[in-house]
């Protein structure tokens, strides 16, 4: 794209493109090596989907995309950034996730594990030592496994030495029960069904199938990180954590332009030499970091005309990760479960059993609307007793649907009209009916207790934020064949691209969604690293 006399053209050492958690964490990094950092963002507020409204009810506090910060709280990157020094304290529910079965059985995992393994061992005696042993095995290697896997991929310099520490005895078999299907690793290491939700559950977070490699690594990840720090969240809202960002930023001297799309990246010379936005040309030294998803980078951004031709060919293979219902309730009092724990959590899973689990998903892959939909819920004033009224809960749920539906697996036979699956009002209202439904089953009178409700299906979700493509909340799938040096296309895992100067600084980059900052870091770093500024490979 040549560059072409604007109105106002400003000259800076890097420009972001979009103030996700990405795209902030890499603009913090930047002015910490002395950059002049512009960052542009579309909307009218910063964060991406790391944002908190009272649009719901007044008094009642929303976290409208995400909620839970476990990868923050184990994030070197964003923990090194100090952001409670502008802003952020980090709070917990009193236990960390609940899976609620029906008949009012609860598995709870809690901050303290031997409560974990004796509430287990009620379950299933002997559940509780095998818990206690993979913790034990985290113990060990749990934190260098993090550290790997939020580093650039291949590993180089300090990654490489990590991987090595990772693959020792106890580290090898950790890795290896991560790249089982979560099904697999479930039924052979806990005998009852208590402990196998807690990880199948936490494994569905992500959108590989209980019964593909890989899946176990989301399960065991988020339980492991869950038993050791919890699932914190922003003391005020999600938007908390991302205003500290751009606190931080701010002073240290880096800008944020809201309201400012950006619309192509100026190429010259299969460099790249500035950024365009509707008004302005804002010329770069050093860098463009784009925290927009990799579809948008290469097409819309970058004109094929400056791209290799094999890039279009694997971007014509990039595969999105399923689309997402939310709904948001405002509520006059606590969520009255069957059977409610002592202990709050913050996080509830909902689902029946594990073949529940593995039809829901293999529903969505088959393009079917889930008929019985498994629910993430979020108690948000069990976490965090200042975004409430008195007695009262903010709560949400969402659920995966087909980015691309060819029927509804409930086919009107609950009572309710067929969703056709071009979630306009009408199909997300009814989803949003099915999703109360399942709550209602599980703690009656839920419905009584509703003040307000919002639903944000794929559309809204994505007008709110266009990297969440159709509803799809990763950046693309996170099936192993897109993972590593699959992500975003085959022959990645770092955050070049074909454009010098130019870093995919998102979630479609390795590795991956999740609030954990290290899209963006890892392309900082590299930004750094080709100006002959050696910035810490790891993530320190
Ligand atoms: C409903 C939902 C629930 C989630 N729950 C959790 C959770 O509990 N915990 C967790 O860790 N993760 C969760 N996630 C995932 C997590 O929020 C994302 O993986 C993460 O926000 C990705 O960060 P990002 O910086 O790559 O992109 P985003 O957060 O999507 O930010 C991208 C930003 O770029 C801007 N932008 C895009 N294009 C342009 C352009 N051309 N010009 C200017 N600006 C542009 C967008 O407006 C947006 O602000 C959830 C996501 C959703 C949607």
């Amino acid at each position: 794209m040549s560059s072409t006399p604007w109105k106002d053209i400003v000259t800076t050492d890097a420009v972001v493109i979009g103030s996700g958690p990405n795209g902030l964490v890499a603009a913090n990094l930047l002015v910490d090596a002395g950059w002049s950092v512009v960052v542009l963002e579309e909307q009218n507020r910063p964060g991406g989907a790391v944002w908190s409204d009272d649009a719901v009810a007044p008094g009642h506090i929303h976290d409208t995309f995400s909620s839970f910060y476990p990868l923050a709280a184990v994030s070197p990157t964003i923990r090194g950034l100090h952001l409670e020094r502008h802003g952020l304290e980090w709070v917990q529910a009193p236990a960390v996730v609940g899976h609620a079965f029906p008949e009012g059985r609860w598995g709870m995992l809690h901050r303290d594990r031997a409560a974990t393994a004796a509430a287990l061992d009620d379950h299933a005696p002997g559940d509780g030592d095998a818990w206690l042993a993979l913790c034990d095995t985290w113990d060990r290697v749990g934190g260098d496994v993090v550290q790997m896997l939020l580093s650039p991929f291949p590993p180089l310099r300090g990654g490489a030495g990590m991987a090595r520490r990772v693959l020792r005895p106890g580290g090898l078999e950790l890795v290896r029960e991560m790249v089982m299907p979560a099904r697999t690793l479930v039924e052979r290491t806990f005998n009852g069904d208590a402990a196998r939700m807690l990880v199948a559950g936490n494994a569905a977070h992500a959108d590989i199938g209980l019964e593909a490699p890989g899946s176990a690594a989301m399960g065991l990840l988020l339980a492991m990180i869950g038993q050791s720090v919890g699932f914190p969240v922003p003391r005020g809202g999600a938007g908390v954590l991302s205003q500290a960002l751009v606190r931080r930023l701010v002073a240290r001297g880096g800008e944020v332009c809201l309201g400012e799309k950006a619309v192509g990246v100026c190429v010259e010379g299969g460099r790249a030499v500035a950024v365009r936005t509707a008004s302005r040309e804002l010329r770069v030294r050093r860098a463009v970091l784009a925290d927009v998803s990799a579809p948008a980078l290469y097409a819309d951004l970058v004109g094929w005309g400056e791209l290799p031709s094999r890039l279009r060919h694997r971007m014509g293979r990039f595969e999105w990760d399923p689309s997402t219902v939310k709904v948001d309730w405002a509520l006059a009092g606590p969520v009255p479960w069957t059977g409610s724990p002592d202990k709050a959590p913050g996080t509830v899973h909902v689902a029946d059993s594990l073949d529940e689990l593995s039809l829901n998903g293999a529903q969505v892959s088959a393009g079917l609307v889930p008929d019985r939909p498994f629910l993430l819920v979020g108690q948000m004033g069990a976490a965090d007793a200042s975004r409430v009224p008195a007695g009262g809960e903010a709560i949400w749920a969402y659920t995966h649907v087909p980015q691309r539906v060819r029927g509804d697996a409930a086919g009107g036979h609950d009572g309710t009209p067929e969703i056709r699956g071009v979630w306009d009002d009408a199909d997300i209202e009814v989803m949003a009916e099915r999703m109360e439904a399942r709550i209602e089953t599980r703690a009656p009178g839920f419905r009584d207790l509703v003040i307000a409700r919002r639903v944000l299906g794929p559309r809204q979700l994505e007008a709110l934020d266009r990297n969440l493509v159709g509803g799809a909340l990763n950046g693309g799938t996170a099936g192993l064949h897109q993972q590593l040096i699959f992500r975003p296309v085959a022959g990645s895992g770092r955050p070049e691209t074909p454009i010098k100067r130019l870093y995919l600084a998102s979630a479609s980059a390795h590795p991956g969604g999740g609030v954990h900052g290290a899209c963006g870091a890892n392309a900082a770093r590299a930004a750094l690293w080709h100006n002959k500024i050696r910035a810490p490979w790891r993530n320190s």
